[in-house]
């Protein structure tokens, strides 16, 4: 059971009038992602560390006709929260609301036991996965809540609902990006239009998914391309009584 609706297609339209910011948006489920929210309307914040990709995707956007996105320079292992406080000072500033936010940026680390790995890999991971998860929800909140109904979607893993050995600090990072679904749902709950769920996207034919499976024929799997309905279905008005939920997008 993905505890999604299995049919499920956008409309043309379907994220008209809405602005999405998208972690992660250079490659991989990121950036089909923000290029799927760009083809149905919406007006895309494209974050990510590397700019060369990042210009790619901004590029790729404006040929097909879609609304000029943002395009935000932001690595993640950066600890200190006002880089990240600043970046939402300045949208703020620019008049904006944050209608759809998804966090999907994440990294590997170690395939390796816990007490083969090195502190520094286990900090990056933790710091990338789930810290820098919980300071831009922090800093970006405000621009949440100017929004009539926003999502947040959280980029969950099947080592973050079940434990396995030699996933290491990503699978606690998932773990970790569960609880803090679960906590910020409970805290939103009843008092807020801000709605929050994670979503396990399955293996996909990602560079992660091949450097974590390196046997494996890569087309095995689907490309990032084939599932983006079910992160657009969690952005749109159509999930609004969805919240709080742990989904996986396949089955
Ligand atoms: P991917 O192709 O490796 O893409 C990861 C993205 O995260 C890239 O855009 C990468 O940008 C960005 N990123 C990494 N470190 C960053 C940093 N320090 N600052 C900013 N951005 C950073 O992986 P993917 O498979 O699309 O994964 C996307 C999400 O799905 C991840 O959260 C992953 O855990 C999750 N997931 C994937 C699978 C799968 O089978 N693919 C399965 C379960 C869960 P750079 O170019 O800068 O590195």
């Amino acid at each position: 059971m993905s505890g999604l609706p299995p049919n499920w297609r956008p409309a043309q339209d379907e994220l008209k009038n809405k602005t999405i910011l998208i972690t992660g948006a250079t490659e991989g489920i990121g950036r089909a992602v923000a290029l799927a929210c760009a083809r149905l309307g919406a007006e895309v914040l494209l974050t990510g560390r590397n700019e060369a990709a990042l210009e790619s995707v901004y590029d790729t956007i404006l040929n097909e006709g879609g609304r000029t996105p943002g395009l935000i320079p932001l690595d993640l292992r950066i600890t200190q929260h006002e880089p990240y406080d600043e970046l939402a000072e300045t949208l703020l500033a620019e008049g904006l609301a944050i209608d759809g936010l998804v966090h999907n940026a994440g990294v590997l680390g170690e395939r390796r036991a816990l007490s083969q790995t090195s502190p520094e890999s286990w900090q990056e991971v933790l710091q990338v996965n789930i810290t820098a998860t919980f300071l831009l929800t922090r800093a970006l909140m405000p621009l949440l809540e100017r929004a009539s109904l926003a999502s947040i979607v959280l980029t969950s893993s099947g080592v973050g609902r079940r434990g396995k050995a030699f996933w290491g600090a990503y699978a606690v990072s998932k773990f970790a990006t569960e609880g803090y679904m679960q906590v910020l749902a409970d805290e939103l709950g009843g008092t807020s239009h801000i709605r929050v769920n994670s979503l396990n996207p399955g293996a996909v034919n990602t560079r992660m998914r091949r450097a974590a499976y390196p046997g494996e024929p890569p087309d095995s799997n689907p490309l990032p391309e084939a599932l983006t309905d079910k992160w657009i279905y969690l952005l749109s008005d159509a999930s609004a009584s969805i919240h709080g939920k742990a989904l996986s997008a396949q089955g």
